[in-house]
């Protein structure tokens, strides 16, 4: 089963790409925990698990968690228990994070698909940063700039998928995903299988 972690700056669809992608059965979402504040339009447990920052902590300490950040303030880290149980049950794993948790996850599974989804150009993705309206001017500001920073890492990805048409995109990152499970090394039991009979 695969570990796909779809990642990217902040308003390039990444949030928009996953709630597409489970709409498909073979995958599952990994749910975040962070400190930051709830938006208006989300549920605790739903978008994300909302934890005080004593109680974060406390996860990171009791190492419930198998990868975490500080990202623009606050701090976001994905709970180990969900990913072990998805993979063991035959679901392929969605994590959206940031880069440092998607490098972090490629670290600990080499055979983690990474990737990142990029807007068609910079001016869009301010566009849609304003039109989501979830964030002050100060706060999306500050989500520029870390997006130039992140850019700039674009080769520790496996893919770049350009999210201009969502349909499109939501096509290509299937494609990704069928044809890296063809790939010979995971296919070793079918292998095995076939010279045992
Ligand atoms: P992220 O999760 O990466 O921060 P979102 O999924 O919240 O980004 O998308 C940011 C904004 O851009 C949202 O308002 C979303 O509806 C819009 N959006 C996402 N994908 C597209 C697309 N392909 N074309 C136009 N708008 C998009
Ligand atoms: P947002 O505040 O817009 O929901 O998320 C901010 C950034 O944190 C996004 O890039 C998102 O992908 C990332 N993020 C969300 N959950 C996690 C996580 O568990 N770990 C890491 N490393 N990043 C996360």
């Amino acid at each position: 089963m695969l570990r796909v972690v779809i990642s990217g700056p902040s308003g390039s669809g990444k949030g928009t790409i996953v709630q597409e992608l489970i709409k498909y059965k073979n995958y599952k979402l990994s749910i975040s925990a962070t400190t930051r504040a709830k938006r208006k339009t989300e549920e605790d447990g739903v978008h994300y698990f909302f934890k005080t920052i004593d109680e974060f902590k406390q996860m990171i300490e009791q190492d419930e968690l198998l990868e975490y950040t500080e990202f623009c303030g606050n701090f976001y880290g994905t709970p180990k228990s969900f990913v072990d149980k998805t993979i063991q049950d035959g679901f392929d794993i969605l994590l959206e994070i940031e880069v440092n948790g998607a490098l972090n996850i490629k670290e600990k599974y080499h055979d983690a698909i990474l990737i990142f989804i990029i807007p068609p150009t910079f001016t869009k993705l301010k566009d849609r940063l304003i039109q989501r309206n979830t964030e002050t001017t100060e706060v999306i500001n500050y989500r520029l700039t870390r997006a130039k920073e992140e850019l700039k890492l674009f080769k520790e990805y496996d893919y770049i998928i350009v999210n201009d048409d969502l349909d499109q995109a939501i096509k290509q990152i299937n494609t990704i995903v069928e044809s890296e499970k063809l790939r010979s090394f995971r296919q070793k039991e079918v292998i095995e299988k076939m010279l045992n009979n």
